[in-house]
C-alpha cells in the first residue's frame, strides 16, 4: 500500500481529522463501494469497512453518506473496520434525483481535476461540452477539456477555436487514443496524490484514455476477502492508481451520468416548476398577481428562505449582467463562478430535508 500522501492525504486533511477529536480514528480513503460495504485504503493497507449506522442516521438531517474518493475516519476492532466519520469534501460530483427533495447521490468525492471528453468526430457538440464544464465547476473540481479522436478530424485547429469560445479559462487538449498524439501533454496534468475523473458520453474514449494513462489495461480484479477466510470476492477498485502516484475515480454512476445538471435552474428546480404556473411569464415572484411561487410560500409548501436566496441570486446575476453586458450564456457562466468561489451553498434546512440555498455574502 502506498503512503497516504500518494493517495492525496495532506496537512489540511490531517487537521480536518484532528478536529474530530477522536483518538482511535485512523484515516482512510474509500476505494470502492459495494452492496455489502466499502473497500478503504489506509496506512495499514486495504480494509473492508462498513459505515456506522449513525452516518446513515445523520444522512436524514443532511449529512453525506460515504462515497468513492471520500477521506473517512475509521475505527478498527479486530478485523472489523467501521467508518464513523467523513472528512468535509473538497469537491463532489452529485447526481440529483428528480423531484423536489434533496435526494442526492455522490458519484465521486474529492476530485481535483475533471477531464471532460468530447470526440472530434461527427458526435461533436459544443452545447454538451458546455454542460460538462458547468458540471465540473459545480463539483468544485478544475475542468480540463480533452478532445479525443483527433485522428478523425480534418481540421483540429478550427475545432480548437470553436471549443475555446465555450471553454473560457479551461485548458484544452486534442488527443488521439489510436495514435497517442497529445496523450503525453495531457498526462503532464497528472500530479502525485491528485485525483482525476474522466467524464463524457459513451463511446467518446474514456476507457481507452484511462488505459493509456494507466499504461496498462485497468481491469477488474479478484481480491481475497480481508476477513482472511480466503473466500474470493470478485470486485474492482473504483479508485484507480495511475503511474506517478496520481489517482482516477471511475465509478459506474459517473459513467452513467448522461444528464448534466449544473445551472441554477436545476438548483432551484422547485421554484422553476412553480414559476411555470405563474400568470405572467416574466413573473419576478415579488408582488405580481397570480404568482404561484408566492402562493406556495403562503401555503407553507415553499420555504421563504429559499425564495429569498433565489431572489438574491437573481439580483446578483442581474447586476453582473448589467455591469458587463453579458449574454444569457455568459450570465450562466457567472453563476457557475458564484458557486465555484463558494459565494453560495446549500444546506439541508427544512423538515422534509429539502435544501435551502444560502448566499455566503450579504
Ligand atoms: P468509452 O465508452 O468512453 O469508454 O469509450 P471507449 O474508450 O470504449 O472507446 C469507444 C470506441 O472509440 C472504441 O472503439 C475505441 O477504439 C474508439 N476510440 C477511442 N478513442 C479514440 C481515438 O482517439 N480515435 C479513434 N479513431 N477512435 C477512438
Ligand atoms: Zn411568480
Amino acid at each position: 500500500m502506498p503512503a497516504l500522501e500518494e493517495l492525496g492525504w495532506d496537512a489540511d486533511w490531517a487537521s480536518a481529522l484532528e478536529q474530530l477529536q477522536h483518538d482511535n480514528l485512523i484515516p482512510a480513503r474509500i476505494a470502492a463501494q459495494h452492496r455489502g460495504g466499502y473497500v478503504v485504503w489506509s496506512a495499514d493497507g486495504e480494509l473492508r469497512a462498513r459505515a456506522a449506522g449513525r452516518l446513515f442516521y445523520d444522512h436524514e438531517v443532511g449529512e453525506p453518506i460515504p462515497a468513492v474518493g471520500d477521506w473517512v475516519g475509521v475505527e478498527t476492532t479486530g478485523d472489523a473496520a467501521t467508518i464513523t466519520s467523513i472528512l468535509p469534501r473538497r469537491s463532489a460530483f452529485i447526481r440529483k434525483r428528480a423531484g423536489l427533495g434533496s435526494d442526492e447521490q455522490v458519484l465521486a468525492a474529492n476530485v481535483d481535476t475533471a477531464f471532460l471528453l468530447a470526440g472530434l468526430d461527427d458526435d461533436f457538440s459544443l452545447r454538451r461540452l458546455e454542460r460538462y464544464i458547468t458540471t465540473a465547476w459545480d463539483s468544485g473540481a478544475e475542468p480540463v477539456v480533452v478532445l479525443t479522436k483527433a485522428d478523425l478530424c480534418a481540421d483540429v485547429g478550427a475545432a480548437l477555436l470553436e471549443v475555446e469560445t465555450v471553454a473560457i479559462g479551461v485548458p484544452v487538449y486534442p488527443i488521439s487514443n489510436v495514435t497517442g498524439t497529445g496523450v503525453d501533454e495531457l498526462a503532464a496534468q497528472l500530479r502525485p496524490g491528485r485525483t482525476i475523473v474522466l467524464l463524457g458520453s459513451s463511446g467518446v474514449g474514456k476507457s481507452s484514455l484511462l488505459n493509456r494513462l494507466a499504461g496498462t489495461e485497468v481491469m477488474r480484479t479478484s481480491a481475497v476477502a480481508a476477513d482472511g477466510t480466503g473466500r474470493h470476492t470478485t470486485t474492482h477498485r473504483e479508485l484507480v492508481r495511475l503511474p506517478g502516484a496520481a489517482l482516477a475515480i471511475d465509478t459506474p454512476g459517473l459513467r452513467e451520468l448522461q444528464f448534466w445538471e449544473g445551472d441554477l435552474t436545476a438548483a432551484f428546480e422547485d421554484i422553476e416548476l412553480l414559476a411555470a404556473e405563474c400568470r405572467f411569464r416574466d413573473c419576478a415572484h415579488a408582488t405580481e398577481p397570480g404568482c404561484a411561487v408566492l402562493a406556495a410560500v403562503d401555503a407553507g409548501t415553499l420555504e421563504l428562505d429559499r425564495l429569498r436566496s433565489w431572489r438574491k441570486l437573481q439580483r446578483e446575476l442581474e447586476s453582473i449582467a448589467a455591469r458587463t453586458g453579458l449574454s444569457v450564456h455568459r450570465v450562466n457562466e457567472c453563476l457557475r463562478l458564484l458557486r465555484k468561489h463558494a459565494c453560495i451553498h446549500s444546506r439541508g434546512g427544512t423538515e422534509d430535508g429539502a435544501p435551502v440555498y444560502v448566499l455566503n455574502r450579504s
